[in-house]
């Protein structure tokens, strides 16, 4: 990377003899080339202080920043504003990272990785709002993971698509209606360039369909120490329809669907091996990239001469495979055309039959009804397979007992490691700040490691509630800027966008709420009884507000007509000023939401949420949850650290879980969460809450922190794996 193309830095004081424009523009450049700098707030801040409209105005794009400054107004602006050394500590500090990795975690424990890592495919990276390559809750995940497998020193190397138009921007229009829109991305202002082989060339991998060759060139992106490479069809030699295969997320038809994962697993193993990668553990993450072991299954019988049989025997022993949603829409099936039109030149190099490819792909191999379901044939070709959460691991087991059908339901071979978040990322800098004053020096350094956060009942309750009210301040001048906005794009009247610029109140209770609108995770569960809802917002001792967030689907139009109906809300007197709606849900909008939430709702129809990661991000900066028993919340709720709503069960029919939920809802905000909230002492403090808080923050951080569960994964799947230790995932 471009970084070692830099002399290197001896002593940096008095720095501004030492360094040339030309060298200061360099190391500028060495940290916008590298995602590390997204996850440390010194270096974030320092680039945004270089032009903070501008930066805004970016997407807090690093490289697009840097580009509209030559090195001498680089040189000028960082004198004005005396960031050498700031620029100089940075670079230092990000070199001495990427140079050390002796004394991590990974170097200690998974050592026998190291010359042949981890292979983690995911069809999508959510790493920082300035690389649109993710739409939501999977894409963050598979980013945290690969961030802390950098922080651990886990050898890992990651592959996925590069979309060069990503998911779409989301716009409501006057009536509240869903507007999509697909941007192209500056691939020039991306932290990637083109991954190349041992000779110094450019990549191209070229996969074989029954209708004649795909292509797809090989991006690079540091993330840390962590490489992710990207696969991208918009090259010469691809059909113009090919060319924009990789265009977008999710979009199109089956065809297309299966057409990209063909190119991210089987072009995925290619691009590995042209890498001279050779892994010791494939890691399937969701079943986007279930073909790619057929093809490792390829490479072992050319290279290895090995039969098919055994060939799939080892290489299901180096997979893992992470299952991720109880919805059955949310798995992939293809008819027999499309798998033998896309996967026929591959089985011919197998020797296998169609029905025998077929078969592998579903659940009773001789049912010519059954279509190839993506999450069946990851599960045959997986040894170790694993849920998200403790309950999701029950229910995947139910789900797919038929596949084992001579085993007891507890006997199912797919465990759990529940999912957690990279800590680093979604720390608040004042959170963050207030804890190094009160924890342990390198404190960060245990994060994953239960009792690390014991500090936080040393921390002043006050000075805790203070730094989480003036998290809330900031998100509260966010949503007032961004509503403003909203309105006068729409044509709004002058007044209405004065008032947009007034919404919500500092000192109301204030509940967040942003998920994908999939109509299981009932937005409106809330407005069921509008009255009742409406006694809670306005009442006047103890008022409510709410801020809403989130995008549907483009195909799904139940979902769309939820964002209207929750977000047309804004016009009822009763609610206006005190409910917001903000567009373009994404890692930003995020940021500002969990890091300044006093509660974070979360009412899914159990058991269909997986997991769920937003509110274990809202967990770090204070807020308390207030969620159904549900994916990660049914095993982290304790009774003293956040709320829940109903008591964990569910009936037959949805219209009275539905109803059941929504009062168990209204009951615990009126008895347990608002009293709470606004029981103060002579200080103004609400104690009990605020205790909560330090609950929340004890039991939980640890916990649902990435570092707990890329440890986790090293431990029971990759390390078992690659050691060739035979056992069932041992992680109920
Ligand atoms: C964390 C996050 C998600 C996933 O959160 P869920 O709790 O699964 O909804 C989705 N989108 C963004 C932008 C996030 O930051």
């Amino acid at each position: 990377m471009c970084a070692s193309t830099i002399a290197p830095d001896k002593v940096s004081e008095p720095a501004l003899i030492e360094l040339s424009p030309g060298s200061l523009y360099d190391k500028c450049s060495a940290l916008a080339k590298n995602l590390w700098w997204s996850w440390h707030p010194d270096v974030v801040n320092l680039f945004r202080d270089l032009d903070p409209v501008r930066w805004r105005q970016l997407d807090h794009n690093p490289i697009a920043l840097l580009r509209e400054f030559t090195p001498e107004r680089l040189a000028e602006r960082a004198t004005e504003l005396v960031l050498f050394t700031r620029i100089n500590q940075a670079y230092r500090r990000m070199k001495e990272y990427l140079n050390s990795n002796e004394d991590t975690w990974g170097n200690t424990h998974a050592g026998v990785l190291g010359a042949h890592p981890v292979a983690y495919f995911s069809a999508e990276f959510g790493l920082h709002e300035s690389v649109p390559i993710y739409s939501g809750g999977l894409g963050l995940l598979s980013g945290d993971h690969i961030k802390s497998a950098s922080g651990l020193g886990l050898p890992l190397v990651a592959i996925g698509l590069f979309y060069d138009q990503g998911y779409f921007k989301q716009q409501l229009d006057e009536d509240g209606y869903q507007q999509e829109e697909y941007l192209d991305t500056q691939v020039h202002n991306l932290p990637m360039e083109p991954a190349v082989d041992a000779d110094g060339q450019p990549i191209t991998v070229s996969i074989n369909t029954r209708d004649g060759q795909l292509k797809a060139k090989v991006w690079l992106m540091h993330v840390g120490r962590v490489k992710l490479y990207l696969l991208d069809c918009d090259v010469e030699g691809n059909s113009p329809h090919d060319r924009q295969l990789t265009s977008r997320l999710y979009g199109g038809d089956h065809r297309t669907r299966v057409r990209q994962e063909l190119v991210l697993g089987v072009g995925g193993v290619k691009a590995l091996r042209a890498l001279g990668i050779t892994p010791g553990v494939y890691h399937l993450n969701e079943g986007h990239s279930a073909f790619a072991p057929l093809e490792v299954i390829r490479e072992r019988m050319h290279d290895d001469g090995m039969s098919f049989d055994d060939a799939l025997r080892e290489v299901a022993q180096r997979t893992v495979f992470t299952t991720h949603t109880p919805v059955p829409a949310g798995h992939d099936r293809f008819d027999g055309g499309l798998i033998e039109e896309h996967l026929g030149p591959l089985r011919d190099e197998l020797g296998i039959s169609y029905e025998h490819l077929m078969g592998l792909g579903r659940v009773e191999p001789q049912n010519e009804s059954e279509s190839f379901c993506m999450t069946v044939v990851a599960l045959k070709l997986s040894r170790r397979a694993n849920a998200v959460s403790a309950l999701h691991g029950q229910v995947s087991r139910r789900m797919w007992a038929h596949l084992w059908p001579w085993r007891v339901e507890e006997e199912i071979p797919i465990g759990h490691i529940t999912n957690g978040v990279h800590i680093p990322t979604w720390l608040a800098y004042q959170m963050n700040t207030l804890y190094d004053r009160y924890f342990e020096a390198g404190w960060m350094r245990h994060m994953g490691d239960p009792g690390a956060w014991q500090a936080i009942f040393s921390v002043p309750p006050g000075e805790l509630w203070e730094t989480h009210n003036a998290l809330k301040s900031l998100l509260l001048e966010f949503v007032r800027r961004r509503v403003a906005r909203q309105c006068r794009r729409r044509g709004e009247s002058e007044e209405t966008v004065e008032a947009a610029r007034r919404v919500l109140n500092p000192n109301v209770l204030t509940i967040g709420f942003a998920r994908r609108f999939a109509t299981y995770k009932r937005a409106d569960l809330f407005s069921r009884d509008v009255d009742r809802l409406c006694d809670l917002i306005n009442n006047p001792q103890r008022p409510v507000q709410f801020i809403f967030a989130g995008k549907a689907h483009p195909a799904d139009e139940p979902g769309k007509q939820l964002i209207k109906k929750i977000s047309n809300m804004r016009h009822d007197d009763r609610f206006a000023g005190r409910l917001v709606f903000l567009e373009d849900y994404e890692i930003n909008v995020a940021r500002h939401m969990i890091q300044g939430v006093d509660v974070w709702l979360n009412n899914p129809r159990r058991p269909l949420e997986a997991s769920g990661t937003s509110g274990q991000k809202v967990v770090l900066n204070g807020g308390l949850n207030l969620s159904i028993l549900d994916g990660w919340w049914a095993e982290a709720y304790n009774g003293r650290n956040g709320f829940a709503i109903g008591n964990g069960t569910q009936h037959v029919s949805d219209d009275v879980t539905d109803a059941r939920d929504a009062e168990n809802l209204y009951d615990v905000l009126e008895n347990e969460v608002i009293p709470l909230f606004y029981d103060r002492d002579a200080d103004g403090l609400p104690q009990e809450w605020i205790e909560r808080m330090m609950n929340s923050i004890n039991s939980l951080a640890w916990r649902f922190s990435a570092h707990r569960m890329v440890t986790d994964y090293a431990r029971h799947a990759y390390l078992p794996s690659a050691g060739g230790i035979s056992c069932d995932m041992s992680i109920r």
